[in-house]
């Protein structure tokens, strides 16, 4: 008679199965900063001053995600990853850049709960706790974009006439979440 034993996974095993989550995070946020600092520009371009400065303002909160991710990854003695998990779109018009981005966010939000739970499972709550403080932020940037969209979608060309020529300037360095929080 054979008795099988479950061997636990080392620890190395565990540190190396947060880290790669941590890392394909990072390589997420950093396509989102680039995408969004791409649409930011092209807003702008477009005279819509107003979407330009919110994007712009998701960007930075993408960049403080991709830091905080950085900063565990260090903690945890190793490098974080400078790629970017998919090319960046230029150039995309107003109706294309909503739609896209709740796909964005709402795919990170699902990929950012399962990531959780793998910290979790490798014993690592301070991972999980990171996870789960900026999977908040991501459905705070979901909201925004969905609520942009339906604008678009009611009122095209009246939303589009009120928010041509609006300042395009932000005043803050923190980033949407500072600025908005929930209530947006
Ligand atoms: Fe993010
Ligand atoms: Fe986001």
């Amino acid at each position: 008679m054979t008795t099988e034993t479950l061997i636990p996974p080392s620890k190395e095993m565990r540190r190396s199965n947060v880290i790669n989550v941590l890392n394909k995070a990072r390589s997420m946020e950093l396509h989102a900063i680039h995408q969004y600092m791409n649409q930011h520009y092209n807003l702008d371009n477009l005279d819509y001053g107003d979407l330009a400065a919110k994007v712009k303002l998701i960007a930075i909160d993408e960049m403080r995600h991709a830091e905080m991710f950085a900063e565990r990854i260090e903690e945890l003695k190793d490098q974080p990853t400078c790629e970017l998990i998919s090319p960046v779109i230029k150039g995309q018009s107003v109706d294309d850049i909503y739609p896209h981005d709740m796909d964005l966010e709402t795919n990170t939000i699902e990929e950012y709960n399962r990531f959780l739970q793998i910290c979790r499972d490798n014993n690592d709550n301070v991972s999980a706790n990171l996870f789960e403080k900026i999977v908040d932020e991501e459905q705070i940037h979901l909201n925004y974009f969905e609520n942009v969209d339906d604008h678009l979608k009611e009122l095209r060309d009246s939303f589009l006439a009120k928010i041509a020529g609006t300042p395009s300037e932000s005043d803050t360095p923190h980033g949407f979440v500072d600025k908005y929080g929930g209530t947006e």
